[in-house]
């Protein structure tokens, strides 16, 4: 830390990234990146002619985009906001909307108290249930910003829409934020609540579904107001801050939906399939509705599963948090890597003697 830090972030304690090791070929089970290239749109999109316009500043309202997603997810355009990933987004949601504070899961995305912390968001953590699912019950008149993600990380466990409308019900005077980072892989939206409810903001990204993380686009669906709210923060910050190729390859996507759709069911399957034979190996498996599970095996804590793993060229995430310590959450990629996954942890079971 130098001399010239503002004394309020000699505290913060900003995000871990899941580890990208350089020392050798690992299979990468750990940051949930989607394992197939984006559609075959999204790689013919970029022209020689798209590169020589990077000189030109890239459109801060995003127009072309803003409206192939309005489409797309029925809503009008003014009721979307796009920015560089969805952390950009979550960021300005906790600048904006929680003056009384914010209230979200004690197991959830580790991001959520960073923003609270960096923008001195008081906040409080609402205990999952025993089986780590949410309680709506317990989100019922908090009069602060609520924040869930659904599905949950690192859980993988979604509510229903009908569970998301009765938070959204007895809340009408917070913003209620969604988090769909993983909606694609199988949980229900609830963007078609958005016609009924001015509370609600869903956040969502193209990292994860569309294969884009290192594209970084983020967008957020709300009310016009909400989304005027934070336009007015983004260009308080910084208005260009989806570049030119990211907007095309953005829309680019969206021409491709079919493929999306139909290797989301893939990965879908594979999950299920990962899941089974995880239990035939003894673990217990929560019922993910994202691309990732999240197991533990009875006496092989999480940590070691995690280390010796790595050792083997398969990096898997494992949390420190008490709570969860002895689970792993892994994520889902190709059938191949899945099979070396597999094999790997089972090989370690026998050596341990646990099978
Ligand atoms: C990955 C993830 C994000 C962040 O996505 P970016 O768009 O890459 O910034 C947000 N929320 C959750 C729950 C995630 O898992």
């Amino acid at each position: 830390m130098s001399r010239f830090l503002h004394a309020r972030f000699d505290h913060l304690r900003p995000y871990t990234p899941g580890e990208q090791p350089r020392d050798r070929v690992y299979s990468k089970l750990n940051t949930n990146e989607f394992p197939y290239p984006p559609a075959p749109t999204v790689l013919d999109a970029l022209t020689r002619q798209s590169l020589e316009d990077l000189r030109l500043y890239s459109d801060p309202e995003g127009k072309d985009l803003k409206e192939r997603l309005a489409e797309s997810y029925r809503v009008t355009p003014e009721q979307v906001f796009l920015s560089n990933g969805s952390d950009d987004i979550l960021n300005f949601a906790f600048m904006a909307f929680a003056p009384d504070g914010a209230v979200f899961p004690n197991i959830t995305y580790s991001f959520y108290p960073v923003f609270a912390d960096l923008h001195g968001v008081s906040y409080e953590t609402i205990p999952l249930k025993t089986d780590f699912s949410i309680d709506p019950q317990d989100y019922a008149h908090t009069g602060r910003m609520i924040v869930i993600a659904n599905p949950n990380a690192p859980t993988g466990l979604a509510l229903t829409r009908l569970q998301v409308r009765s938070v959204l019900e007895q809340n009408p005077k917070s913003l209620v934020l969604i988090d769909e980072a993983y909606v694609d892989f199988g949980a229900e939206s609830a963007v078609p609540l958005l016609a009924e409810f001015d509370n609600l903001l869903v956040v969502m990204t193209y990292s994860k579904s569309r294969a884009m993380a290192g594209a970084r686009l983020g967008f957020a669906l709300g009310s016009a107001a909400v989304i005027a709210d934070l336009e007015k923060l983004k260009y308080a910050t910084n208005p260009y801050n989806v570049n030119r190729l990211t907007l095309a390859l953005g829309v680019a996507a969206l021409d491709g939906e079919d493929y999306y759709r139909q290797h989301c069911a893939r990965i879908a399957q594979t999950r299920s399939s990962t899941a089974q034979r995880l239990q035939d190996l003894g673990f217990c498996v929560l019922p993910s509705q994202a691309n990732f599970l999240f197991a533990k095996r009875d006496g092989f804590p999480g940590a070691r599963l995690y280390e010796t793993l790595k050792a083997r060229g398969v990096l898997i995430r494992h949390f420190d948090t008490p709570l969860i310590a002895d689970y792993v959450r892994i994520t889902i990629g190709k059938e191949e890597a899945m099979e070396a996954f597999l094999r790997e942890t089972e090989a370690i079971l026998r050596e341990e003697c646990l099978l």
